[in-house]
């Protein structure tokens, strides 16, 4: 667009300058076509400004055009002036957005310093302006969002203007916005002006000799939005001393008195940019951009190239109910799934698929009846329970016979495909980790008096072990006969079809007597067993029913295979490493003040309370303060500790996310920011609730399919289910364990896809290689036949994941893991009133509430099933 130098002298000299100079030459310096400093051959003169002139050229080295601008002879004069503009453009040189002209470098040609920079093929507003009057108000809003998206970009990196006008706006033949001339306006303080700028676009403050600021931009900012509008100069002054008058005085146009119809929001905007007192304009150029109309302030904040704030994010998107339809199909979905799930689950849950016909007290008592029939009879100090699958006998099935209904043998009487096992101690029974549940080899069996027993499901004898006295006075040597009749009576053995054979398994504690016996499985001639039991004294110390499916397991090799070994090694190296990272880049980010700290540290408390709760409703407490004391200290270093990770990890990573995805953690900002009952947290839990009883359903068929299509079946859910059974307290603290479990998860599905984002730079690469590494993670391929049914799953399930979370976001995601968690863990049973129903009643109830909240949440206090049409 070529024009005359005269068409861009747009102010008077007399607004230029106070101090004397020459008036610009009227005719260029460099001829077009000479060549500048072996490299830059002149193509034009572009235009003659407050510095200098300003060439279009072509940098001869790399063929491009670029724009020549000649600084000031005094610039290259002082040695610390020069070193201090030097500085500031290598701060300026920094600035890169589509919105800014870049800086490329500083050159010299015969003392004359220039500066090259982009080349903006277009015209500058101010000479547009004059051209076409004023812009039509959606264009206007247009070029205002783009001029803030720019100076935010230089705002963030410290770059402050300083000379914001309409002639250092560059507007393409596109109508994209190019603004020149960032962080260099000082070098006009060498020529003499008394201060860096142009007069008739200066803030009072700088007028009045104060330094620039954002808030000095931000008043110019006003003056051009104003010009862009009404095509008019906010103060018509002739001089310095006419504008100061016109400043002091305080009597502006406003906008809606040029233009009629002008959108108030725009005049709003104008006017704060303009106030006197640089407090009371808008806290940064972003809040500009926020307040012009249709203006969101994280779609500002991402055209800046800025990271979102996390109040930003939670601020942002609609805040509008979320249809009714929508959400009460959710709601019913889930209730009726829900039921339906629980229903088919059962044939997938082990402690489901055998009878459960006694409960924990009663099968208490029948150890204890087992006990003094075998004249243990002492005072208990301490006692302790527990059932669950008997893992060998399960793993013998798995192995042994491959039909698609090898499961139902579970239903027999014998074999008993759960135990339950019973200690009791003369002590209390202390678990060496001190916050972890009793289990039947925590604390160690080591002093005199205690026994452990191990019945099936109807009360059998299938296990026992006791520790012998320590000393023996010889008085009481007389022979009592070993008590092995009671104890094949106790195991619901005929003895006389056992015919007694050779020994083979050795009793952990000392024994004066052993015996060894086989014979067939009352009811099930097709399995013989065998029956080593051992003495002292008279007393049993050792009772083991073994079967085929037994193993020794106090003789396993110690030595780790070497990949086993390597693999770990690799682990921890990795581990080690982001943890490493994440602690420089969360100090980074504190530092910078990027980091959502309230955020993390909520994230993080609310593991420690989570940890607590586990450890207050199901940890095995003990009537010893001290130990009490011990064991509560250990939970809370676990918790803390996680905590500070979860901390640390959420400071470093998070601010990316809300870089990359701020969708994604929307729902999230806002319930970490307390808004509980806001309606996208409302409908990104419902939206989860749905999903995670989907992603249930279909793990159910995962595991009843295989069967259906003649594969062996599923090896049943074992998993931690067992401890559920016992009833509330224990449903409670595996909830809580659960819970935590889940959120990491969700978390460390974000953060995988943030630490790719960065080091693949692109979105379009994360995503899949995190899809890839979510199927790897989580995978529970088991390697059966029925591996297409298992893979199809995994690959449903991971791309699924996936789409929730970056489409419905973190919280979406993290409730539908939440929900799923539970689902797997807790042994759903249609019989509500059955003993072992609780954790099962309480979880349906619980994961229908949850959506029911969710619902009544998205409806954001708008009639819950909308307004009726009236007739
Ligand atoms: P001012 O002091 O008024 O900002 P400048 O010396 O910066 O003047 O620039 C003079 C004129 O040169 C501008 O009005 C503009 O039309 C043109 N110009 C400046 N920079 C560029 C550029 N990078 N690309 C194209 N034209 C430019
Ligand atoms: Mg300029």
């Amino acid at each position: 667009m070529p024009r005359s130098p005269e068409d861009d002298l747009t102010l008077e000299p007399s607004m230029v300058r106070t101090a004397p100079q020459a008036p610009p030459p009227k005719t260029s310096r460099f001829a077009p076509g000479s060549i500048i400093a072996a490299r830059y051959r002149l193509v034009a003169l572009l235009g003659r400004g407050g510095m200098g002139e300003v060439y279009r050229a072509d940098d001869l080295t790399l063929d491009q055009p670029v724009a020549l601008k000649f600084l000031p002879e005094g610039v290259a004069a002082d040695p610390v002036r020069l070193a201090q503009f030097h500085n500031e453009l290598r701060i300026a040189r920094q600035v890169s957005h589509k919105n800014v002209c870049r800086l490329y470098d500083l050159g010299d040609a015969d003392g004359r310093r220039f500066l090259t920079m982009e080349y903006v093929d277009g015209e500058d507003l101010a000479s547009l302006l004059r051209r076409i009057g004023r812009f039509p108000q959606d264009k206007a809003i247009d070029v205002a969002r783009q001029l803030c998206a720019g100076i935010a970009a230089a705002h963030e990196r410290g770059v402050i203007h300083r000379d914001l006008k309409p002639a250092n706006v560059m507007i393409d033949g596109d109508g994209n916005v190019r603004i020149t001339d960032f962080g260099i306006a000082t070098a006009a303080n060498d020529i003499g002006v008394d201060v860096a700028g142009t007069p008739q676009y200066m803030a009072p403050e700088l007028l009045a000799g104060k330094p620039a600021s954002i808030k000095s931009d931000l008043y110019a900012l006003g003056l051009i939005l104003f010009e862009i509008v009404t095509g008019r100069r906010t103060y018509d002054a002739k001089t310095l001393g006419e504008l100061r008058q016109l400043h002091d005085t305080g009597t502006i146009t406003t906008p809606s008195a040029i233009v009629r119809d002008l959108d108030p929001a725009v005049e709003r905007v104008i006017l704060r940019c303009l106030a006197r007192d640089p407090d009371e304009r808008p806290a940064s150029v972003l809040t500009v951009a926020a307040a012009l109309p249709g203006g969101d302030p994280l779609a500002a904040a991402l055209a800046a190239g800025e990271t979102p704030s996390p109040d930003m994010v939670a601020a942002a998107g609609e805040t509008d109910a979320w249809p009714v339809t929508k959400g009460l199909s959710a709601l019913l979905f889930v209730t009726i799934a829900m039921l339906l799930c629980a229903g088919f689950a059962t044939r997938t849950t082990l402690s489901r698929l055998l009878p459960l016909d006694k409960p924990p007290a009663v099968l208490d008592d029948r150890a204890e009846q087992i006990l003094s029939a075998l004249g243990y009879n002492e005072p208990r100090g301490d006692t302790a329970h527990g059932l669950g699958p008997y893992a060998p006998y399960i793993v013998w099935i798995a192995r042994t016979d491959l039909s698609p209904n090898r499961w139902d043998v579970l239903g027999r009487d014998r074999p008993p495909g759960f135990i339950f096992w019973y200690r009791t101690s003369p002590h209390t029974l202390a678990p060496r980790q001190l916050a972890l549940h009793v289990t039947p080899l925590d604390p160690p069996q080591a002093d005199t008096d205690m026994h452990t027993v191990t019945i099936d499901m109807h009360g059998r004898l299938i296990g026992f072990t006791s520790v012998p006295r320590q000393f023996e006075d010889g008085g009481a040597a007389a022979a009592i006969p070993p008590p092995w009749p009671q104890l094949f009576e106790l195991a619901d053995l005929p003895m006389r079809d056992f015919t007694a054979v050779e020994t083979q398994w050795t009793p952990r504690d000392y024994a004066d007597a052993r015996g060894a016996w086989e014979g067939a499985l009352p009811g099930r001639a097709d399995l013989r067993v065998r029956v080593e039991a051992a003495a002292y004294r008279g007393r049993a110390v050792s009772f083991l029913l073994i079967g085929p499916w037994t193993v020794p397991t106090r003789m396993q090799a110690v030595q780790r295979a070497l990949e086993d070994r390597i693999g770990y090694a690799v682990f921890l190296t990795v581990l080690v490493a982001l943890l490493g990272g994440a602690v420089v880049l969360a100090r980074y980010n504190v530092r910078h003040g990027r980091a959502d700290r309230r955020g993390a540290m909520r994230v993080a408390i609310f593991a420690v309370c989570t940890e607590l709760v586990s450890w207050v409703t199901g940890n095995h407490h003990l009537p010893d303060l001290r130990l009490e004391a011990l064991s509560l200290s250990a939970v809370l270093s676990d918790a803390v500790a996680l905590g500070v990770i979860l901390w640390t990890i959420y400071a470093a990573l998070e601010p990316y996310g809300r870089r990359f995805w701020p969708e994604m953690l929307l729902g999230w900002s806002r319930l970490l920011s307390g808004r509980i009952r806001d309606p996208r947290v409302g409908r990104d839990v419902l939206l989860g609730v749905t999903f995670g009883v989907v992603w249930f359903g279909l793990e159910i068929a995962r595991r009843l399919l295989p069967q259906a299509l003649g594969y062996p079946g599923t090896v049943p859910r074992m998993g931690s289910d067992a401890t559920t059974l016992f009833g509330a307290a224990e449903t409670i603290s595996d909830w809580a364990t659960i819970i935590l479990r889940e959120l990491q998860v969700a978390l460390g599905s974000v953060l995988l896809l943030v630490v790719l984002r960065l080091l693949t730079r692109r979105a379009s690469l994360a995503v899949p290689i995190a899809m890839v590494i979510i199927i790897y993670w989580w995978s529970t391929l088991t390697f059966t036949a029925a591996l297409p049914v298992e893979v199809t799953y995994e690959l449903i399930i991971a791309a699924a994941f996936t789409f929730v979370l970056i489409r419905f976001g973190l919280l979406a995601a993290a409730v539908a893991r939440i929900v799923v968690g539970l689902c797997q863990a807790v042994p759903f049973t249609l019989q509500v009133s059955h003993w072992s129903a609780t954790a099962s009643n309480w979880t349906i109830a619980a994961i229908v509430l949850l959506a029911m909240f969710g619902f009544y949440a998205s409806r954001a206090g708008e009639p819950l099933f909308g307004k009726f049409a009236p007739p």
